[in-house]
């Protein structure tokens, strides 16, 4: 599943190709993803051009001269640059072309991707007005986390994928943060020390810049070819791994679920604390 990285990676991979760029045409093969998308999109977005291109969370956010297309990745999704009359395949379901000849191509195979439209700001559409900090932003800080944790009895490792709590933060990313920062993921977020918040914290912004930095060397791919942008699966240090070794004392990790999720984790350097 796309998380934060692979979103910003794709958000860096797709804008040299069509920022300020205008669209000529749309070309929807399949209305039916996770929202039906909007059966005027063509009228909707055609002759405009894309003003900004950012992200909020997993969204990305092409910001057009009347309005906003929110695009969402879902289980399997993926954007791609492609020279225009590119054949599409079974699973390339929307394709916006551009007056510079090059077309964006969502595809998406388990369909639980989102492409939808706004007029309004943006900022305040459902999906996105309820959505709390940017990791990487400088108002998420330790203090935050930890105040708004107050009272709070469930998992921090549910707590930290909550996206009212803080975006982005996916199975993946949780079970490595918190691996980093000590803290076995059942703690219920109120019993999570102060000092464990800022080690965490740390973590999360180390975590996922670097994955951001490592996306980076993928750019490449999202011209002309598959355009997958990896995880970075070889310096994954608890996801993924039960049963082996844990690469700081070498007990061996273990697997539960927490919220339906899979979640790994030493309990040697990740020990229960509950008061
Ligand atoms: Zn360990």
């Amino acid at each position: 599943m796309p998380e934060l990285p692979e979103v910003e990676t794709t958000l860096r991979g797709i804008m040299p190709h069509i920022h300020q760029q205008k669209i000529n045409c749309v070309r929807v093969r399949q209305y039916q993803l996770r929202w039906p998308i909007p059966q005027d999109i063509q009228q909707r977005l055609y002759n405009q051009c894309v003003q900004t291109i950012a992200r909020r969370g997993k969204y990305l956010l092409l910001g057009l001269d009347s309005g906003t297309v929110i695009i969402h990745l879902g289980m399997s999704g993926r954007l791609r640059i492609l020279p225009l009359n590119t054949e599409p395949q079974k699973h390339d379901h929307i394709d916006i072309e551009f007056a510079n000849n090059l077309l964006l191509r969502f595809t998406d195979p388990r369909r639980f991707g989102a492409f939808l439209w706004t007029g309004l700001r943006v900022e305040l559409h459902p999906l996105l007005k309820n959505l709390g900090p940017e990791p990487l932003e400088k108002f998420f800080t330790w203090k935050y986390l930890w105040q708004v944790a107050q009272g709070r009895k469930i998992a921090i490792k549910t707590f930290i994928m909550d996206s009212k709590i803080v975006v982005g933060i996916g199975n993946i990313y949780a079970n490595e943060a918190l691996f980093l920062a000590g803290i076995h993921p059942s703690t219920p977020a109120a019993l999570v020390p102060a000092e464990s918040f800022q080690q965490l914290v740390k973590a999360i912004k180390k975590i996922l810049s670097q994955a951001i930095q490592q996306g980076g060397t993928t750019l490449k791919d999202f011209f002309g070819t598959d355009g997958q942008a990896g995880y970075f699966a070889n310096q994954l240090n608890v996801y993924g791994r039960d049963d082996l070794p844990c690469i700081s004392c070498k007990d061996i990790l273990q697997v539960i679920r927490i919220g339906q999720r899979s979640t790994f984790f030493c309990a040697n350097c990740q020990p229960l604390k509950i008061k």
